[in-house]
């Protein structure tokens, strides 16, 4: 049994502070446990890393990653590339992880640069260890049911609002953006929770005439605090996807404007520390799952 959660609320506000750090926090507590049973079985969860180029924001990412990664007893397996590296030698060594007994998970740092061809790596990879959840396969089994792991950020935000016991079922979730790996995969794990759901991009007018209808709303636009209160239902559950750099500001700006939008919501995500700590929880989890079920397979 878990810890329950943090019920703070936004300062001045009746909106619930969804905490998706402490949540994070609380699962990663669980996998420290599920490692050390692994590892009486000789077993240590192993992922490993594809990183090609020098994208600053890609060397972070996977920095963080790797932290977390060890913070649990996960291995993690970093191979950096330069952008000039061939496709080949890129896609043999997807080969040798899908054939590595040692490997349990495998992510792809995007962006690979062009004119190296991700999806086709993408492709290449074995979907029982992608557990970024983001290969044609795996994105496909949301559609048809199937098992595959779940897409790292929309998995954790439904574990999110599971977590604070929010209700899906029933509801008009509205997702703004439809990226391959946050809004569609998104919009399909709500459907599959039974909400009513609409897809919102660039080309949506107006934008606000959707977004007031959300009983829970998904911003994943990548558009820095462009979401304000009065686009917002009240007592809506606002979730905030977005992390933006913002030059003359320090840290991440969320895409929705948190103080206006506390202010109507029953539930909102702060950025920091909502839906970004949960996105690398997510990929903890499934590499433990992975390693979990190769085990039970082997044995
Ligand atoms: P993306 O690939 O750039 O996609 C953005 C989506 O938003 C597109 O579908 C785009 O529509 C839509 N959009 C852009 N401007 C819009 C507008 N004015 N009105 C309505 N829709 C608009 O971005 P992404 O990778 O999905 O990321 C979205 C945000 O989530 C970013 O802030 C990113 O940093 C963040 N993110 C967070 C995590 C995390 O772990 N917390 C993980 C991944 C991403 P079109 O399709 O029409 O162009």
């Amino acid at each position: 049994m878990r810890e329950p959660l943090p019920r703070e609320y936004a300062p001045n506000t009746d909106a619930l502070l969804l905490n998706g750090k402490a949540l994070a926090q609380q699962i990663r507590e669980s996998l420290k446990e599920r490692v050390a049973q692994l590892q009486t079985r000789g077993i240590t969860p192993c992922l490993a890393v594809m990183l090609v180029g020098d994208d600053p924001a890609s060397h972070t990412y996977v920095r963080t990653k790797a932290r977390a990664c060890e913070s649990v007893g996960i291995r993690s397996l970093v191979r950096h590339y330069p952008a000039t590296v061939s496709q080949q030698e890129l896609e043999a060594q997807i080969d040798a992880w899908n054939a590595d007994p040692e490997v349990h998970g495998v992510l792809i740092q995007h962006p690979v640069p062009a004119p190296l061809d991700e999806s086709a790596l993408l492709r290449r990879l074995d979907p029982r260890k992608d557990v970024d959840g983001i290969t044609p396969r795996s994105l496909g089994a949301l559609l048809t049911g199937e098992e595959a792991f779940g897409a790292c950020t929309p998995l954790g935000i439904i574990t999110l609002l599971d977590a604070y016991g929010i209700p899906i079922e029933g509801k008009h979730a509205v997702v703004v953006g439809r990226s391959v790996i946050l809004g569609k995969p998104m919009a399909l794990m709500l459907l599959n929770r039974n909400a009513t759901v609409t897809i919102c991009h660039s080309r949506t007018r107006p934008l606000e005439h959707y977004t007031r209808q959300a009983d829970i709303l998904v911003a994943a636009l990548g558009k820095p605090e462009y979401i304000t209160g009065e686009m917002i239902k009240p007592g809506a559950v606002v979730i905030d996807a977005g992390y933006n750099r913002v030059e003359g500001r320090t840290g991440d700006v969320g895409d929705v404007h948190f103080e206006s939008a506390a202010k109507v919501a029953s539930a909102i995500t702060p950025v920091p520390g909502g839906v970004g700590p949960m996105t690398v929880a997510m990929l903890l989890q499934n590499t433990v799952l992975s390693a979990e079920r190769w085990a039970s397979d082997a044995s």
